[in-house]
């Protein structure tokens, strides 16, 4: 991150709590802008290039998961890495249903939360996306890792499956690091919340669960094998 304040999208159609988000964030010295439907999310995100997003499911136009979808597909076709998303449910059953569709968001909270949850989580993911930007320029520091046919170039941040470049966001690309710092080793949901959430406590595991979700949809289903009430293991081929 540079010195300048960090910049959030907030995608959210109801003004009330669009206010009080911008408020919230405004108070933390950040810069925030609204938008109060989903076209507009989309175009705001490559105009804009937030550090974050706060996205709303139920939107006007094209719902949340879809403004979603569009974000990292637009990141992917311009090479540019693509803003960590906060998605706002309206109930836990529609968080599972997200996390079940792999959507692809880094983060998800239900309504209504408190802004000091919210700012804590943002922290969090502001966090990964300085690691992000601070890592050593391509062809320095650490040699790729190769796993069967797999490769991992850490110092690019870039991942390939047969030579074939997945579009991975840097929430996916760190969980992917980690599995693959222990290969054929079965890493618990705790545990990998601590070391790529930075959460000290175990009420987030279902963001494993959307993250692995992903990482399958983007790189094949049978490299990561679930270990039922244990947690996940990589296994390259
Ligand atoms: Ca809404």
């Amino acid at each position: 991150m540079s010195s300048s304040a960090p910049v959030v999208l907030v995608v959210e159609d109801e003004p009330e709590i669009a206010t009080q988000i911008v408020r919230r964030l405004e108070a933390e010295g950040w810069t925030a802008h609204t938008v109060g439907d989903g076209p507009a999310g989309v175009e705001a995100a490559t105009t804009l290039r937030p550090d974050l997003v706060v996205l709303d499911v139920m939107l006007p136009g094209i719902d949340g998961l879809e403004v979603c979808r569009r974000i990292q597909a637009q990141g992917a076709a311009e090479g540019r890495p693509v803003p960590p998303v906060l998605m706002l449910t309206a109930r836990d059953d529609e968080t599972d249903l997200l996390v079940g569709l792999g959507v692809g968001a880094d983060d998800y909270m239900t309504k209504p939360f408190s802004m000091r949850e919210l700012v804590a989580r943002l922290k969090v993911l502001l966090r990964r996306v300085e690691r992000a930007r601070t890592v050593t320029p391509a062809g320095e520091g650490e040699p790729p890792l190769v796993l069967g046919d797999l490769t991992i170039d850490r110092a690019a941040r870039r991942v390939f499956r047969n030579d074939v470049e997945a579009h991975l966001t840097p929430t996916e690309f760190d969980l992917l690091v980690c599995l693959a710092s222990s290969p054929r080793t079965v890493l618990s949901r705790e545990r990998l919340l601590a070391d790529v959430w930075d959460w000290a406590d175990a009420s987030g595991t279902r963001t494993v669960d959307s993250h692995i979700k992903a990482l399958r949809r983007k790189l094949g289903p049978e490299l990561i094998r679930t270990v039922h009430g244990v947690g996940y293991a990589l296994e390259p081929a």
